[in-house]
């Protein structure tokens, strides 16, 4: 019911009775006209009437306020609702603003936590969740495998380094695009880190399939890339591994593409399947860097002595210190099984620092006890990576220091692909060595195809010629002409010459007619233990029956060498 209807109500409920009442006042008038107590009766109801009547007025206007105040408050009311509906509206919409940001950032942090930022590839997490399905579905039957492609671009930091990051980068981000397109939906593609990616191929029929498959991305990869205008020429190195029943984690599929594709690197080949002979060696490297780190820690490394010898008069100058490792099961074990993984592992930096320090000890007890010649030479081994590490020179003028060697007596070796590596540093480095004293070789030289022009800049005091020349040179082969071009470059450089390998008469013979200074090699020794090494210091006889008694002093010298010519 409305108000007006209330009102309506209110007023019939008065007009009533007041109709009634004078209605009967009025028949009371005519009957008891001539009455005075028809007249109290008029005037009685007369004021009854003014009574009402002023009662009724009363209590309408009292009604007319109540009505007007309900309908005010009523406004109000409807008022305030109103103003609360938009609220709650404006509220509504601000949490749907909010829940859909949410929503948003979300995913974006879920697109960042799984995929990589420069090129929005799958990252190394992510792909291996892909992996997982894969694996749990896996069976050995045709048609329903998949493979596993590990991909490493070859000489990337070449790029980085010569081009810059961006360039780099750019560069990374092309070689992901095509490598999406080539995959097309066959499989995904991630990045996993710098410049590697990997290719996860779904349901191959047989292992050939993937190998079809690496051929296509490694040609679409040597396709230039042009990049900022720049023609930019790549490859890559594939590693593939075909899952099985056997992979058990996503990890292990992975591991097993990784080392196939170290031996696409190392074969130079644009990829390689996994096989299990690999499996086994990457487990005994494994082994041998485990059991290394427990080498240095246990000091199992023993110094061989190789004597370097005056090839003029056969005396003995000095001896080269080469590693061996006293393996607990395995005995003595030769550098050539060790020394890589040494440096790849970073744990040739303490082995060569006792080394050096026991090498050095050995020479100072040697002169001590009246053993070693005069200006006996102690010539140590340092790898490139060694040569790279900061505080360097500070370990080796403590070396020095504490063992009381004279630094002139102490010669470090460097192979001449260390020194070429990264010339300007290395030169820095060497000069600093060589403010201490110490002096410096380049080890196998003639293998590392240096450069003439920074070779004169190197503040070395020795080239040593590679073994692999020394044992195949005969008169007038190819090998027989570096050996005489080294000689004769090394005396250009004013610098003194040795020849490692020597282990016949005739090239002891030949060596000495071109010039040779100083030689090594079976022919007067095989690395030997300290104490053998002190038997040969002690022993006057020594290399008599090499050298005939007649020849003493026949060392052609003073060659001219006009053809050589120095960048
Ligand atoms: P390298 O510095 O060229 O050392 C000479 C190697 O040639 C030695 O092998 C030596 O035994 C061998 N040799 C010497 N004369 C002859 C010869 O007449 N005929 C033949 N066939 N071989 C000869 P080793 O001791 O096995 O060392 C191999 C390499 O391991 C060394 O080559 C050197 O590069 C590295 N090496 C050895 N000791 C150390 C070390 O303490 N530190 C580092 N960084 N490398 C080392
Ligand atoms: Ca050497
Ligand atoms: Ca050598």
């Amino acid at each position: 019911m409305n108000k007006n209807e209330n009102l309506t109500g209110i007023y019939l409920l008065f007009l009533l009775p007041l109709g009634v009442v004078s209605a009967a006042c009025a028949i009371l008038f005519l009957q008891l006209q001539e009455n005075i107590l028809a007249s109290i009766s008029l005037i009685v109801a007369i004021v009854s009437f003014a009574l009402i009547v002023s009662r009724y007025m009363k209590y309408v206007g009292d009604i007319r306020r109540e009505a007007a105040t309900a309908e005010t408050a009523e406004r109000f009311r409807a008022e305030q609702a109103e103003t609360h509906v938009e609220e709650l509206q404006h509220y509504v919409e601000e949490l749907e603003r909010s829940s859909h940001a949410l929503r948003e950032s979300r995913e974006r942090f879920r697109h960042a936590a799984y995929h990589d930022a420069l090129t929005g590839l799958a990252n190394r997490n992510h792909f291996l969740e892909m992996i997982d399905p894969c694996l749990r579905t896996s069976t050995d039957d045709l048609g329903e495998r998949f493979a596993l492609l590990f991909l490493d671009l070859d000489r990337f930091k070449t790029v980085n380094d010569s081009l810059g990051h961006l360039v780099g980068d750019k560069l990374i981000v092309n070689v992901g695009k095509r490598l999406v397109a080539v995959t097309e939906n066959r499989g995904v593609v991630g990045r996993f880190s710098g410049d590697e990616f990997a290719i996860l191929l779904y349901k191959i029929k047989d292992p050939s399939e993937a190998v079809r498959f690496a051929e296509m991305i490694s040609d679409e990869i040597g396709v230039a890339f042009d990049l900022d205008g720049r023609q930019i020429f790549t490859s890559v190195s594939i590693g593939i591994a075909v899952g099985n029943s056997r992979y058990k984690d996503p990890e292990e599929l992975l591991r097993d593409a990784d080392i196939a594709m170290y031996y696409a690197k190392e074969m130079k080949k644009p990829y390689v399947i996994f096989d299990q002979i690999m499996h086994a060696r990457a487990v005994s490297l494994l082994e041998l860097e485990t059991d290394l780190r427990l080498a240095v820690e246990r000091d199992e490394f023993e110094l061989f002595y190789q004597p370097l010898v005056n090839l003029d008069n056969v005396s003995l100058v000095g001896f080269e210190a080469l590693v061996r490792w006293n393996h607990p099961s395995r005995g003595l074990i030769t550098p050539g099984e060790f020394i890589a993984v040494a440096e790849s592992t970073g744990l040739i930096v303490p082995m060569t620092m006792r080394l050096l320090r026991s090498a050095c000890e050995q020479a100072v007890e040697w002169k001590e006890r009246g053993l070693a010649p005069d200006q006996m030479v102690m010539s140590v081994n340092l790898s490139a990576v060694h040569l790279a590490q900061r505080g360097l020179v500070d370990q080796l003028r403590s070396i020095i220091f504490e063992t009381g060697i004279e630094a002139e007596h102490l010669k470090l070796e460097i192979t001449e692909s260390a020194v070429m590596q990264n010339a300007e540093n290395v030169i820095a480095v060497l000069k600093k060595i060589k403010e201490l004293g110490v002096r410096l070789s380049i080890d196998d030289f003639g293998t590392g195809y240096s450069s003439l022009s920074y070779l004169h800049r190197f503040p070395i005091d020795t080239l040593k010629i590679d073994r692999s020349f020394v044992s195949t040179m005969e008169d007038g082969s190819e090998n027989g002409e570096i050996v005489r071009t080294v000689i004769a470059l090394a005396k250009a450089l004013n610098l003194s010459v040795i020849a490692e390998g020597i282990e016949s008469i005739h090239q002891f013979h030949q060596l000495r007619i071109l010039g040779c200074e100083y030689g090594q090699g079976f022919l007067f020794s095989r690395p030997i233990s300290a104490k053998e090494a002190e038997n040969l210091l002690a022993d006057d006889n020594r290399w008599r029956n090499i050298l005939p008694p007649n020849e003493f002093g026949v060392i052609a010298r003073n060659l001219e060498y006009t053809h050589l010519r120095i960048q």
